[in-house]
């Protein structure tokens, strides 16, 4: 599993707040973070940074995921009039040097590309990547929210190949294993990696009508999976699918961090993965 920030700051936590949880997951055996220039309002990074900066040990053992090319308008860049996506070697050099030192880092372990950017050519994509790694500004390079055709055109002006694809992924969007994205992971024996994999926190609204069938589905399964809890089970349903997508988990709760950590122990057996596919969809396989 990795940790992510998105929501990091949305409970106002101190440097120390945000310290303690970074080491709870590297106890926990979570030793990869999830980040983005674009997360807290173009704050998460530098606050990581700041929480690291006093910790080795986070320093010298916790991996860093970051992502750029959103750009929307914000307090911080009052000149955007309108939100646009920037994936050019250019900008791509500038948002990870930015990077680097906002987290204090040397070198960024997994650099994505935030999504598609339909106004930059791959060419022009693929030539920052490769220069990135080349100048060892960022280890690997991956790509988040690409359909197959967009992965497969920039993967082929790639050096190296890309090394995943973070793609939304849960029981309320399946998306990605009917539309070829993960079809395409196994192809490439490439792990996805799985955002929002608790649906944002919509698995638990009483109000959605899927939400309360999967409830019902997970009290039922519960007592088989040594009293397993939905979120539990729902990350147990985001790894079963035979891409094996890792959960970017999003809790800014130390003891659901924990709790996610458990799910890893659970396999879903395949009548109650699909049992759970049948209460998200609200109606049975065709
Ligand atoms: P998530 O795990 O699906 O949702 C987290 C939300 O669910 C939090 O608000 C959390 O609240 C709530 N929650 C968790 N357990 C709950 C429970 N038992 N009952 C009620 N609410 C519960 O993940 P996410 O935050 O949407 O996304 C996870 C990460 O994916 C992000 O941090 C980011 O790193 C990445 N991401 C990437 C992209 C992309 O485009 N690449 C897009 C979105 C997200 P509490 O904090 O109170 O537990």
């Amino acid at each position: 599993m990795v940790y992510g920030t998105w929501r990091m700051l949305d409970d106002a936590p101190t440097s120390q707040d945000i310290n303690r949880r970074m080491n709870r997951c590297l106890e926990l055996g979570i030793t990869t973070i999830d980040t983005a220039e674009i997360y807290g309002g173009y704050a998460v990074e530098a606050a990581l940074g700041e929480a690291m900066a006093s910790s080795l040990d986070l320093r010298n053992n916790l991996k860093i995921i970051t992502k750029s090319g959103i750009y929307v308008p914000n307090p911080k860049n009052p000149e955007r009039t309108v939100g646009f996506y920037d994936a050019s070697a250019v900008q791509l050099k500038k948002s990870v040097e930015t990077s680097l030192k906002l987290l204090g880092r040397e070198q960024i372990d997994l650099f994505l590309v935030h999504r598609p950017d339909w106004f930059t050519s791959v060419d022009d994509t693929a030539q920052g990547l490769n220069t990135l790694v080349q100048e060892g500004k960022i280890k690997r390079a991956g790509v988040s929210n690409y359909n197959p055709s967009q992965f497969h055109a920039l993967n082929s002006r790639m050096d190296t190949p890309l090394l995943t694809n973070q793609v939304e992924f849960h029981l309320l969007n399946m998306d990605a294993s009917v539309d070829g994205t993960f079809d395409l992971c196994q192809q490439m024996r490439m792990q996805p990696m799985a955002w929002s994999p608790l649906a944002g926190g919509k698995l638990f609204d009483r109000n959605h009508p899927a939400a309360v069938r999967l409830a019902q589905v997970a009290s039922a399964l519960a007592g088989k999976y040594g009293g397993a809890t939905l979120e539990q089970l729902a990350y147990a349903w985001v790894m079963g699918h035979p891409s094996r997508p890792i959960p970017v988990i999003g809790t800014n709760k130390l003891e659901r961090i924990e709790s996610a950590v458990r799910a890893s122990l659970i396999t879903l057996e395949r009548e109650d993965w699909y049992a759970m596919w049948v209460a998200a969809k609200g109606h049975s396989i065709p």
